[in-house]
């Protein structure tokens, strides 16, 4: 878990790239010495499906768990905030370690579980070059090297990351965009927007059910009953809401209605404005 001050450059430039077929030599549990020790002082950057998984184990709105276990970090452009777990102010231990591990274990973030593997998706600097894995080695983990030899591919499904990849999938599209690369910083309601479609999901569901949402986008009744029980499906709404709203793609459908009304309103505007010449 730790973030070990490793730039994305340096991960480049020196880093073994490993395959899935590579092996990893790691073993982390109860028995070695350094157990839990990894899980203090460390900055954990929580992805939207993170936030859904703890929030629903801890049985909490979405509001209350952003408020009580997270704070708002910013990115490297400072053109978005990231989601990071909140350590405790006095020990500075994450909230949810004991003396027995992770109470969070089945539904902890991402990023513990990856670690200390790592992932790299060079962005664009040459077309062929594609993702790694990378090994992280840190003072603090004593789990290196002590012949328990796994694939990469088995490590991955021995933490259940397959799921936390393909639920992310979407988010990481939506970050992939030129648009937070060419584009200017969100003005705050949209930044707004972005926040609460990505993480605060029990009020993104209340946006969805209890404004006009409904009256003005074409969604069909199954869908929208699957969005209004289904925190993995409201996700996913999510994401091709924000889609629409930040880049304008055609993810979300207006009504005909509507469509008819701003017609309306465009002949009006057209018919006064040749009037005044
Ligand atoms: S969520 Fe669990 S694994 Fe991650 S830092 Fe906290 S206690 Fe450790
Ligand atoms: S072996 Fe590494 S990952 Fe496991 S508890 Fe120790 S420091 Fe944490």
């Amino acid at each position: 878990m730790p973030d070990g001050g490793t730039t994305q450059e340096a991960i480049l430039r020196d880093y073994p790239r490993l395959s899935l077929d590579d092996t990893l030599d790691f073993h982390c549990g109860k028995g070695v010495d350094c157990f839990t020790s990894c899980c203090r002082d460390v900055s954990i950057v929580l992805t939207p499906y993170d936030v859904l998984r703890m929030k629903k184990a801890l049985h909490l709105d979405s509001t209350e768990f952003l408020e009580k276990y997270t704070i708002l970090g910013c990115t490297k452009d400072q053109k978005l905030p990231v989601v990071l777990l909140k350590m405790n102010a006095g020990d500075k231990r994450c909230p949810f370690v004991s003396d027995e591990g992770c109470s969070v274990y089945v539904h902890r973030p991402w990023a513990c579980r990856m670690y200390p593997l790592g992932v790299a998706e060079p962005n664009g600097s040459h077309p062929t070059e594609r993702g790694f894995y990378f090994v992280i080695h840190e003072d603090l983990c004593h789990g290196h090297g002590n012949g328990s030899q796994c694939s990469i591919r088995d490590w991955i499904s021995s933490q259940s990351i397959d799921t936390f990849e393909m639920m992310g999938d979407p988010f990481k599209d939506l970050m992939l965009n030129e648009f937070w690369e060419k584009g200017e910083p969100l003005e705050p309601r949209k930044l707004e927007m972005y926040l609460m479609a990505c993480y605060d999901l029990d009020r993104f569901r209340r946006f969805v059910f209890e404004t006009r949402f409904a009256e003005i986008f074409d969604v069909d009744e199954a869908r929208l009953e699957a969005v209004r029980t289904d925190d993995e499906e409201l996700l996913i709404f999510a994401m091709e809401w924000l889609r629409f709203s930040l880049f304008n793609e055609k993810t979300m459908k207006l009504k005909a209605s509507v469509l008819d009304s701003m017609q309306r309103a465009n002949d009006k505007a057209g018919i006064e404005s040749e009037t005044l010449r």
